[in-house]
């Protein structure tokens, strides 16, 4: 586009560049990556009630024994993870960043008050991102430079947040949905470099795959605790034997056996929270059991342009 200068003569306003992605790969069979996003039972989004921090210091905390009993069962089985941690979480039990650090875990930055990036400006999602980061790594005492949104809400490549990040010194982020609504069917499914010019990181998607004609995230959230587990195996296999991680997500209140029941939550929202809770704590160690799992940090080194 040119427009005329303040002496006639036009100048070029240069063109918002498009994001450039170079597909990623390693050598197959991909390891099966865990990510943990680190978070207490009420931490949902969009909920006009339980999304409210001032209310969260009133609830009952529950994370403490929940993580807890995470990270002993990772350590039992010789698995590494990254654990994804709110800004809040770290505040408040920082010694949870350093066990989860001691015990071999790759930190990263689960946003600061469970916002999802799309609903936050570019200021906003700047300074939420910033204030987790320094709770985090002050907590930790490590850098933390990978990265997940709530509620995976950094919808597609050209999305501002991508920029925020790389500016902040991420170099990786696993936010992006391969299907709606919560992304897009034309995010990429595997793992890509993307690019802006001025910046650069890598996007990890998590674990999908089509079930009965629908693409669904395999690797989290209720398809992870309902679908039967073959089916959850041979999408695992797929994205391994094409050189591509299997990226799985769990939370901690994905675990406890005395979940607060949540009164008022939404119809919808209550049934993707709970769905498959119940079964939940023994289908994840049968899954642990049948392989080693590796942090985001384990792979990013070896992804080379497909
Ligand atoms: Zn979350």
């Amino acid at each position: 586009m040119a427009i005329a200068g303040p002496l006639g003569v036009a100048a070029t306003i240069p063109a918002v560049s498009e994001p450039v992605l170079t597909p990623l790969r390693m050598p197959a069979p991909a390891p099966r990556v865990l990510t943990i996003d680190a978070e207490d039972w009420f931490h949902v989004c969009g909920d006009g009630y339980y999304s409210d921090p001032r209310r969260w210091d009133g609830f009952v905390p529950r994370v403490e024994k929940t993580l807890g009993l995470l990270l002993e069962a990772l350590s039992r089985g010789g698995h590494r993870a990254t654990v994804f941690f709110l800004g809040w979480i770290a505040r408040r039990y920082p010694q949870l960043v350093r066990e989860a650090a001691g015990r071999g875990c790759e930190v990263g930055v689960h946003g600061d008050l469970h916002v999802r990036a799309d609903e936050m400006t570019g200021d906003e999602f700047r300074d939420d991102l910033r204030r987790a980061k320094d709770a985090v790594e002050e907590a930790g005492g490590v850098s933390a430079d990978v990265h997940r949104a709530a509620e995976w809400s950094i919808r597609e490549p050209a999305a501002e947040a991508l920029g925020a990040l790389a500016a902040a010194g991420f170099r990786c982020d696993a936010s992006m949905m391969p299907l709606s609504p919560l992304g897009s069917e034309a995010n990429p499914s595997g793992p890509v470099r993307i690019d802006r010019g001025d910046w650069s990181l890598v996007e990890l998607p998590p674990l999908s795959g089509a079930v009965l004609g629908r693409r669904l995230p395999l690797g989290g959230a209720w398809p992870f605790r309902v679908l039967p587990e073959p089916t959850l195996a041979a999408g695992e296999r797929r994205f391994r034997d094409a050189g591509w991680p299997a990226v799985f997500t769990v939370h901690p209140w994905e675990l406890d056996r005395e979940h607060p029941s949540m009164d008022g939550l939404p119809a919808l929202s209550r049934l993707v929270h709970f769905l498959g809770l119940r079964g939940f704590p023994a289908r994840l160690e049968r899954w642990l059991a049948k392989d080693r799992c590796v942090a985001v940090r384990d792979v990013l080194a070896k992804l080379r342009p497909a």
